[in-house]
């Protein structure tokens, strides 16, 4: 099911008043965008830099205990890994029933590691693009797409009220797809553990089999990506699709691209992505994933340091800086 403008209301938000709790990527511009649409929205943040930003913005700022329990509505947008902890303590006894608690991805419930209580109506708004374009794409007169779903429907007006927020959030704009939290789970779960690695790997080996036939390092790096040429034909296959957009290259381009694409062999790449899916759906990635954060992140810092370390970053940043392409 696909909902556009047409089909949403700001109605189930009437009278309602709606607490952003962070006020970082997501929440800055989800904040600014519904209250630009009309609804009556406060926001809970912890004394802090992200605190003064939104009195800066000119929302009223309560702690989240205090925004969640004046609030009929709470979006959920700290960080996932902060939200169970949060949840108990400044959340959940700040609810009463008839809220609606409207999260941003499913994981904390996909996995149980927040289990609202009954009377409270349970949903997923999740636009699928950073903070900082939700906001762009809504001042230009666009949206973002985003996925919803309800996973309790305490009130009987659940899906109504998710479709509300995603209107004044301006996804209906674009489009807004129903589906289930473990969906979303599992798919954006797949884009970082199973598409991102795929698409880093190929750049890295590139890099290794052209610096092995003597290509300067810098000039694989500038055709690969760092010119900034490949984010373009990325933008091109989102926007055209990704053979029509082939029409802007040389026929000697299309016909390289498309034959060896022809003839790679992607059962490799089958087989990573299953292995990856299995664990994402067994629930090891996210038990492994609590440990590490339980043990202080020593694994995501060595990995994080291996690879800052290795020619091909240290590589990248060197023509980064040589290039006068950095950018925030
Ligand atoms: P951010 O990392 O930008 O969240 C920062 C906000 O959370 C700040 O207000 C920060 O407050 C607050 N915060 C961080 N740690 C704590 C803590 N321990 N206690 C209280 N407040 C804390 O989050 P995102 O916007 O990236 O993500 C929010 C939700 O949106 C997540 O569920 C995420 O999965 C989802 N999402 C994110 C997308 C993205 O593009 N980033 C895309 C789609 C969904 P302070 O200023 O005090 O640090």
């Amino acid at each position: 099911l696909i909902y556009h403008e047409t089909d949403a209301t700001l109605g189930p938000l009437d009278e309602k008043i709606v607490a952003v709790v962070g006020y970082g990527n997501q929440g800055r511009a989800q904040a600014r965008n519904m209250c630009d649409s009309g609804v009556d929205v406060i926001v809970g943040n912890r004394e802090d830099g992200s605190h003064e930003q939104a009195t800066a913005d000119g929302f009223e700022v309560y702690s989240i205990a205090d925004a969640t329990a004046r609030a009929d509505v709470v979006l959920l947008l700290i960080p996932d890994e902060v939200q169970p902890e949060i949840y108990q303590r400044d959340i959940g006894p700040n609810l009463e029933a008839g809220d609606t608690l409207v999260f941003a991805s499913g994981y904390n419930v996909t996995y149980e590691r927040i289990d609202p209580a009954d009377g409270i109506d349970v949903v997923l708004v999740a636009p699928r693009m950073i903070g900082t374009v939700v906001r762009e794409l809504y001042e230009d007169g666009r949206g973002a797409p985003a996925l919803l779903a309800v996973e309790q429907d305490a009130s009987g007006a659940a899906q109504s009220r998710a479709l509300a927020v995603a209107h004044a959030v301006g996804a209906t704009r674009s489009g807004v797809v129903e589906t289930e939290f473990e969906t979303e789970t599992r798919t954006d779960l797949m884009s970082e553990q199973g598409l991102f690695p795929v698409f880093a790997s190929a750049l890295l080996a590139r890099f290794e089999v052209e610096t092995e036939a003597g290509v300067p390092p810098a000039v694989t790096l500038l055709e690969s990506y760092l010119s900034r040429e490949m984010a373009h034909i990325f933008e091109k296959c989102a926007t055209q699709g990704i053979v029509s957009q082939m029409d802007l290259h040389s026929q000697t381009s299309q016909y390289g691209q498309l034959l060896g694409l022809s003839e790679f062999d992607r059962e490799p790449i089958r087989e990573f992505m299953r292995e990856r899916l299995a664990a994402i759906d067994s629930g090891e990635f996210a038990d492994e994933w609590a440990d590490e954060q339980a043990s202080g992140y020593e694994r995501l810092s060595s990995l994080r340091e291996g690879y800052e370390s290795s020619e091909f970053i240290e590589t990248e940043q060197a023509t980064l800086d040589a290039f006068g392409l950095r950018k925030d």
